[in-house]
């Protein structure tokens, strides 16, 4: 990579460093505890950081989801909403800045991304269609299952490897799409289900190229690439840094040419657009439009708000603009990057590159001792907390659940501890409080024993499973 190590600069004369484009106007005081008071907390929770209270976490890293820091401008228009059943301004100021940032034709509103993905896929699947996909994202594939289809990961195999160090470990593999296409049949697959920096692979990105010979490829076959827009901002940003021909070209304009490959897209808003809560769906083809207008008032609510306020939209709208500006997205991977950076110095094993919006702890190389059934990633989790209050999530083995048939666990290759980082949220001395905690985890690595589950749900089990220490 061409960027310098961001904290070892201090001794080179002529160093520039991003810094994040805003002063801080209003502060929450965060939570300190002690050790005594968290080891009850965790006890209280299962030893699983979801069933924490917030109340008890000093630095919450469990998601960069609906966590954001608005802006005074995104405040001051929240004071702006015009509540109107129909036909809201707040509407207008949402489908203007979709259609300037994204470039799609047509809006639909949605409560947030699952109500964009329930809408596509029951407008576009029908039952024995195939989805293909670059690595699946958990509500996309179940409401992709749900309308139907059989969803296929199709994305390259580097994706597959935490120490890979392909640039663009997001992209499609065009002969896996091929092959299954061949299989099934053009007519048997609705889209290929495109997401921007792949989340369940780290946080890692599609290249340009890549969209673009998507594009050709699926065009004469009559088959639409959608795409998963929630986190494109931060995919633009790597575009920008390791493409060739990409350097000289803002956020914006990456965005719009990427979106411009698409023929579509669904937008969870509570990651890059900086608001709480909120969503969209876009298409450019008419008809498809009409049956989602059509689907909006049966699940979401009526078109011109589908669930938001219409003071949610016109911070969305501000939102969507602040966004894509290239020094925001710069300082806000450079932050997820400094903490990644740090931890590369001390030999503790992440997954790399770096990704835009989180940081993954691999858990199988923090503790090469302890057995995958004695869930590495889910102990690790319990150590930070336990030594500092910072709350991060398993994605493993416990938040891959059970084979249906077999019922024996599911043993993803990936074992991973993730610290997600809020945007405008932290500061860099917060980073460094994370990145000394998870030093001391790793040096006290020796003494972790692993955990037993005490209580599993039928379902989605990672989010409410009680676990307790092995002694
Ligand atoms: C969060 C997320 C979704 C779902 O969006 P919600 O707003 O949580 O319903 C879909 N895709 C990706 C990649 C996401 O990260």
């Amino acid at each position: 990579m061409a960027h310098e190590p961001l904290h070892t600069m201090g001794q080179q004369h002529g160093r520039r460093s991003w810094a994040e484009p805003w002063k801080i106007k209003m502060v929450e005081p965060l939570a300190v505890t002690t050790r005594g008071q968290r080891e009850a907390a965790l006890a209280e929770a299962g030893y699983n950081t979801f069933l924490l209270h917030s109340e008890d976490v000093y630095i919450d890293l469990l998601t960069d989801s609906g966590t954001s820091a608005m802006s005074d401008r995104q405040w001051a228009g929240m004071m702006l909403g015009d509540e109107a059943y129909a036909g809201s301004r707040n509407f207008y100021h949402l489908e203007a800045a979709v259609q300037r940032f994204y470039g799609y034709r047509h809006l639909v509103p949605t409560h947030q991304g699952r109500g964009a993905e329930h809408l596509i896929s029951r407008a576009l699947i029908r039952p024995g269609d195939h989805v293909p996909g670059n690595m699946y994202f958990t509500t996309t594939r179940l409401h992709q299952e749900l309308a139907g289809a059989t969803f296929h990961d199709v994305i390259v195999d580097e994706a597959h490897d935490p120490e890979s160090l392909h640039p663009f470990k997001g992209n499609v593999d065009l002969a896996k799409l091929e092959r299954l296409v061949a299989e099934v049949g053009a007519e048997k697959v609705p889209y290929v289900s495109l997401a921007g920096t792949v989340n369940m692979a780290g946080g890692q990105p599609v290249s340009m190229a890549n969209v673009r010979e998507l594009r050709a490829w699926c065009e004469p076959r009559g088959i639409r690439v959608l795409l998963d827009a929630t986190r494109m901002v931060e995919n633009a940003l790597f575009i920008q840094e390791r493409e060739e021909g990409y350097a000289g070209r803002t956020i914006a304009e990456i965005l719009l040419e990427f979106c411009s490959y698409t023929d579509g897209a669904w937008m969870s808003s509570k990651k890059d657009h900086l608001v709480n809560i909120g969503g969209w769906l876009a298409v450019n083809d008419r008809e498809v439009f009409e049956e989602l207008r059509n689907l909006v008032v049966v699940y979401e609510g009526l078109h011109t708000y589908g669930g938001m306020a219409g003071r949610d939209m016109e911070a969305l709208a501000i939102g969507i603009e602040e966004a894509v500006r290239d020094d925001h997205v710069r300082s806000r991977v450079g932050q997820v990057r400094y903490l990644g950076e740090l931890l590369e110095e001390w030999s503790i094993p992440i997954v790399r590159p770096i990704g835009g919006h989180a940081i993954f702890l691999d858990a199988r190389r923090f503790y090469p001792h302890l057995a995958q059934d004695l869930f590495p990633a889910q102990t690790l989790a319990a150590e930070l907390y336990l030594d500092s209050g910072i709350r991060s999530m398993e994605r493993g083995i416990v938040s891959a659940g059970r084979d249906p048939v077999t019922g024996d666990h599911k043993r993803p290759k990936l074992e991973l501890t993730r610290l997600t980082i809020p945007r405008r949220v932290y500061t860099q001395a917060h980073m460094d409080v994370v990145a000394e905690s998870v030093k001391a985890c790793f040096d006290a690595r020796a003494a972790a024993k692993g955990l037993r589950m005490v209580h599993e749900p039928k379902y989605l089990r990672f989010f409410q499973a009680r676990f307790e220490p092995i002694a």
